[in-house]
């Protein structure tokens, strides 16, 4: 298609005959009252708002792990198989996690798929990394040597988080990865009798999620 108004430099013909523009629109007045949507489209607007979420969280829960051990070179001999909620365990209580011994300054890898939330030292667990992973978990890195991956971090299962030592609450005992996964979302079916049983629901045996994921 050609357009002679578009083309060239000269300037545009008006047609005498064309229909005049209509006249402008008065500018809105700035208090000029919002128009308020139909509450059928606010209702359509929160069902898909709803169902998007729904769509985020069944992605969060069916991505797959694909966890190992968080210890570089360590296997299922380098933790007590009790290690998991035993008691008694000092202010905790139970032990929420698994102990993971290694020599100081052995590498700690992400356990599984995720991005660090937080990287930093705190009281207890001394030099520390949280990430998000697969399934909405937490994963609960502690009493590290050094520190190496940042915030928001994106991981893969094996990418270096720092080294294993004995910062925080661990200092003069033998170095160990402290490793606890916990579910953001309650897991009520796996709540138990024991101490804290309840608890449950929200922290998951590290030692089941990695074997989930295939031993090395
Ligand atoms: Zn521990």
């Amino acid at each position: 298609m050609h357009s002679d108004e578009r083309s060239g430099d000269k300037p545009v013909q008006v047609n005498p005959h064309s229909v005049p523009a209509a006249p402008a629109p008065a500018p809105a007045s700035p208090a000029a009252p919002a128009r308020t949507l139909p509450a059928t489209t606010r209702r359509r607007g929160l069902r898909r708002m709803l169902a998007a979420l729904a769509l985020v969280l069944a992605i969060g829960f069916l991505a797959p792990e694909f966890a190992v051990i968080p210890v570089e070179g360590a296997g299922p001999r380098d933790w007590n198989p009790r290690s998991f909620w035993f008691e008694p365990w000092g202010a905790s209580g139970v032990h929420k996690g698994i102990d993971i011994f290694a020599p100081t300054g052995r590498r700690v890898v992400a356990a599984t798929y995720g991005i660090v939330l937080f990287r930093g030292e705190i009281e207890r667990g001394g030099k520390v990394v949280v990430a998000l992973g697969p399934k909405w978990r937490l994963h609960y890195y502690a009493h590290l040597d050094t520190l190496q991956a940042g915030v928001l971090t994106p991981l893969l299962p094996g990418t270096p988080l720092g080294t294993v030592g004995d910062s925080g609450n661990a200092a003069g005992k033998p170095p160990h990865l402290h490793y606890t996964v916990a579910s953001l979302l309650p897991l009520p079916w796996k709540a138990t009798a024991q101490t804290q049983g309840w608890k449950r629901s929200f922290y998951l045996d590290p030692a089941e999620v990695v074997a989930a994921g295939g031993r090395r």
